[in-house]
């Protein structure tokens, strides 16, 4: 599944709203977004790739094993 660059959403293929920048093609899941990666299509292409980070935070808490 495409994603919407402009809001990070699913789109499916199958959508009209789409638009070929620097050989790739984006889809979008309405027109609002749409127009605002046209009006601004460096914004939201960053590289080659999304990367997502997670931040995950794992409070691990260590348990005084020495005591009885
Ligand atoms: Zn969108």
């Amino acid at each position: 599944m495409p994603i919407d660059p402009v809001c990070g959403m699913e789109v499916s293929e199958e959508t009209e709203l789409k638009l070929e920048y620097n050989g790739k093609v984006y889809y979008f899941c309405s027109p609002h977004c749409k127009a605002q990666f046209e009006s601004n299509p460096e914004k939201y292409v960053k590289g080659e790739g999304m990367k997502h980070e997670h931040g995950h935070k794992h409070g691990h808490k260590r348990h005084g094993c020495c005591c009885h």
